[in-house]
């Protein structure tokens, strides 16, 4: 997804954090300290002008804070991007805590959190992140309702996640193979946990051929046998042939390495950060002629599901918006190949335009 330079130690002697801000034009960064409950974290406030920027809260053991202050302002930027894209009215935001999420968890530590989130009025709306459970997201409710993902509102967001994915791969399909249908396609599946089974499904119930792997060999035994695809090794999925490759659990997986032994002609899965070098791999991929569909369009899902729950949407209009993603992708290879310049660069400019025009539309009268 968007590549951010990372602010290193000597940037941060050299030049205060208002710089790294100003990078790529971070409206705010709270910082928020709270001795009593152990609380250190960091709001990032993108970008708003699409709406209040909305961004999951990552807790995290990060070593120092140069590397929470670098993945805060990474992963709110990409959320503008990712909110511009999908068509939401939403601007991008991200929180990350620092701390152990096994051992250092406290209602106190989240309430307080949860009161750091209200102190900005609205302006940024928070959600579940890696490290983050529902019930945590409980407490930082008891102080403030600017908070999505509860228990008993939108639900777990992957069976949606995966809808888009599966319907943007469909869409990489048409332009590839002339049809969308993935009947007879072999698509290998990287990882099967809460996305990758989803995905499974959709794509078997297509009578496609499905490859999976995953570390988790009981996970693995159990999604084989349920929906009947066929299990490889964790480093055998690069190798087969195959006609899609689905990355649904790390990113960097296409990289100088994978892209030497990669045979697909697609590639679109869930996971974050796919290009280990989004300039450098994004252009590898046109230039062998393959699609890729670009991350944070195809798993959109899941942020559409919590717009949906914030917006008093049903899970229907979810569900609807979602299979939008089939169009976006179609409109976004299209450009990608009529430019030809690499899809993540079209993505990015899609959502740039967007919010370029809808900051004009939110001018005073
Ligand atoms: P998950 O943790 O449930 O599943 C990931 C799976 O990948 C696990 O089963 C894990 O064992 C497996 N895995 C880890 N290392 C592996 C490796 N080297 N090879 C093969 N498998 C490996 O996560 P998830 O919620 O399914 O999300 C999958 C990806 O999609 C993540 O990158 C996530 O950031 C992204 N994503 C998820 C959502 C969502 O709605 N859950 C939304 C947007 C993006």
């Amino acid at each position: 997804m968007i590549e951010t330079r990372k602010i290193t130690a000597e940037d941060l002697v050299e030049n205060p954090v208002i710089a790294a801000m100003s990078e790529y034009n971070h409206e705010q960064l709270l910082f928020c300290n709270d001795n009593a409950t152990g609380l250190k974290a960091i709001i990032a406030v993108h970008n708003t002008t699409l709406g209040p920027a909305l961004g999951g809260t990552r807790m995290w053991m990060y070593n120092n804070e140069i590397e929470a202050l670098n993945d805060v302002l990474r992963l709110s930027r990409g959320m503008t991007y990712k909110n511009s894209i999908s068509g939401l009215n939403l601007g991008g935001g991200k929180a990350v805590i620092i701390g152990d999420s096994k051992t250092m968890k406290s209602e106190a530590l989240f309430r307080r959190f949860g009161k750091f989130v209200n102190s900005l009025a609205g302006k940024y709306i928070t959600a579940e992140d890696v490290g983050i459970s529902p019930l945590d997201m409980t407490w930082v409710n008891m102080e403030t309702d600017h908070v999505a993902g509860l228990p008993g509102k939108s639900g777990d967001p992957s069976p949606i996640t995966a809808l888009g994915t599966y319907v943007g791969m469909k869409a990489c399909a048409k332009k590839q193979f002339g049809n969308d249908s993935l009947a007879g396609k072999k698509v290998a599946v990287q990882g099967v946990g809460h996305v990758g089974e989803y995905l499974v499904k959709h794509l078997c119930e297509e009578n496609a051929e499905v490859y999976i792997s995953d570390i988790d060999q009981d996970l693995l035994k159990r999604v084989s046998n349920e929906h009947g695809a066929k299990v490889v090794g964790l480093d055998e999925i690069y190798d087969i042939d195959m006609d899609i490759y689905a990355p649904c659990a790390l990113g960097a997986t296409v990289n100088d390495d994978t892209l030497s032994r990669l045979k697909c002609s697609i590639i679109a899965g869930s996971a974050n950060n796919q290009l280990a070098d989004e300039v450098k791999h994004g252009q590898a991929v046109l230039d062998k002629g393959m699609i890729y569909a670009p991350d944070f369009v195809v798993n959109a899902g899941g942020v559409i599901n919590v717009y949906a729950e914030v917006t008093n949407n049903t899970p229907a209009w979810a569900l609807q918006k979602a299979e939008g993603i089939y169009d976006t992708v179609h409109q976004i290879i299209q450009r990608s190949s009529d430019e030809n310049t690499p899809a993540y660069a079209i993505a990015n400019k899609i959502a740039e335009e967007r919010i370029e025009a809808v900051g004009k539309v939110k001018l005073p009268f």
